[in-house]
């Protein structure tokens, strides 16, 4: 007879826990191949964990708790940060730093930036069509807003020069974001005024 590798946990029925407007499911699997660690995947709407056989109950269950709350964090965050939110912090930092006065056509993450960070065309047919490199989705929102920023005011002035610094300084914390950049730039042997 076939042994059965993994087999639900009969104690625990299979959970569901509400993350926004979805709905998650959580299976917890004990898994005979598995020693020590606990391993979970999410696919879809579910976030199935496995435990080894003998990992005691109220562990585990402290276990998938972190792992859930885990989840919905990262879950939340990434739904924070999409092509919309990006248009809505365009929209406020337009708003609060340079009078509203700016335009563009459109902003959105792209995930082909290798080395930059943001451009900004002007002129042409893509005129306006701000593209932000989805490697910073997760830094701090200071840096995610000067880079927004910064992109924005070349809708005034398409070069780094003294007018435009003088003009992106409207943003609070462009000093501190460009400490942060620089950070970053050094590290990949990258000028920071070529990343954005
Ligand atoms: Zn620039």
């Amino acid at each position: 007879m076939a042994k059965r590798v993994i087999k639900k946990r009969e104690s625990q029925p299979v959970r569901q826990v509400q993350d926004g407007p979805f709905t998650l499911t959580v299976e917890v699997l004990r898994d005979r191949r598995l020693t020590k660690s606990v391993r979970w995947t999410v696919s879809q709407h579910t976030i199935q964990v496995r435990a080894p056989e003998r990992l005691p109950a109220a562990e585990l269950d402290r276990m998938v708790e972190d792992i859930i709350a885990r989840v919905l964090k990262s879950r939340a965050s990434a739904r924070r940060r999409n092509d919309d939110d990006l248009e809505a912090r365009a929209r406020r930092i337009n708003r609060e730093c340079f009078n509203g006065e700016l335009k563009w056509h459109t902003i959105r993450w792209v995930d082909n930036m290798q080395r930059r960070l943001g451009s900004c065309t002007s002129g042409g047919a893509t005129d306006g069509d701000i593209r932000i490199s989805d490697r910073i989705k997760s830094w701090p929102d200071y840096v995610v807003d000067y880079i927004v920023a910064h992109e924005l005011a070349h809708r005034k002035h398409p070069n780094h020069s003294p007018a435009f610094w003088e003009y992106l300084d409207r943003y609070p914390y462009t000093e501190r974001a460009r400490g942060f950049i620089d950070g970053v730039s050094f590290a990949q042997g990258d000028d920071p005024d070529d990343l954005l």
